[in-house]
């Protein structure tokens, strides 16, 4: 393939999809897209402490530009903040039970997506996924992408590279195929 335009168009028409879903679903429960995806992100950390500036570094905005968001979520109850018992000024964030139920109920805005994933050849999506993956490193190595917590940033990924590369993660004490190498995975530590 040397015409990259149809490729880049096929992204965008896919980027254009997602942001629209997520505008629908945030707006049916008055959040706006940032709010929801903060919310996303302090349920896929599970019990671990969201700092701010996570947050920030994650979404790739400065923190006064989050506050807004943040104040708002804090003023409908759907989180909270905690100062941390270790470094006193620092606090963290976590979901409220208003904030959990919340999502539980929001849980579904990707099936349109997952459901037509499923009418595709599963060969055909790990294959595409692997090339996501590939994508994705290469920005990262030249910049143009950042923070992003996926496994071959990872200080716990040992590679195997005799032959097909074979992934370990030290975290899971799992091997991983190449399909279940993560793009966004709370365990995941930066390499220095
Ligand atoms: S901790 Fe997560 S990101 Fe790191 S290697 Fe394991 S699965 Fe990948």
């Amino acid at each position: 393939m040397d015409n990259y335009e149809q490729l880049i168009a096929g992204f965008e028409r896919i980027g254009t999809l997602i942001r629209k879903l997520l505008w629908e679903n945030s707006f049916n429960v008055g959040l706006n897209p940032i709010q929801l995806q903060i919310l996303f992100f302090c349920k896929q950390q599970n019990k671990r402490k969201v700092y701010p500036t996570k947050l920030s570094e994650f979404f790739g905005v400065s923190l006064p530009s989050l506050s807004d968001s943040l104040n708002s979520l804090i003023k409908k109850g759907l989180i909270k903040k905690t100062k941390d018992k270790s470094v006193k000024r620092i606090s963290y964030i976590s979901l409220t039970r208003k904030g959990q139920k919340l999502l539980k109920e929001l849980s579904n805005w990707d099936a349109p997506l997952k459901n037509v994933l499923n009418k595709i050849d599963n060969e055909e999506i790990k294959n595409s996924y692997h090339f996501l993956l590939t994508f994705l490193r290469e920005l990262l190595d030249i910049g143009m992408m950042q923070h992003l917590r996926m496994c071959f940033t990872c200080q716990y990924l040992s590679i195997n590279q005799n032959g097909e590369p074979e992934y370990f993660c030290n975290f899971l004490e799992s091997t991983l195929k190449k399909e279940q190498l993560r793009i966004d995975c709370p365990d995941h530590l930066r390499k220095e």
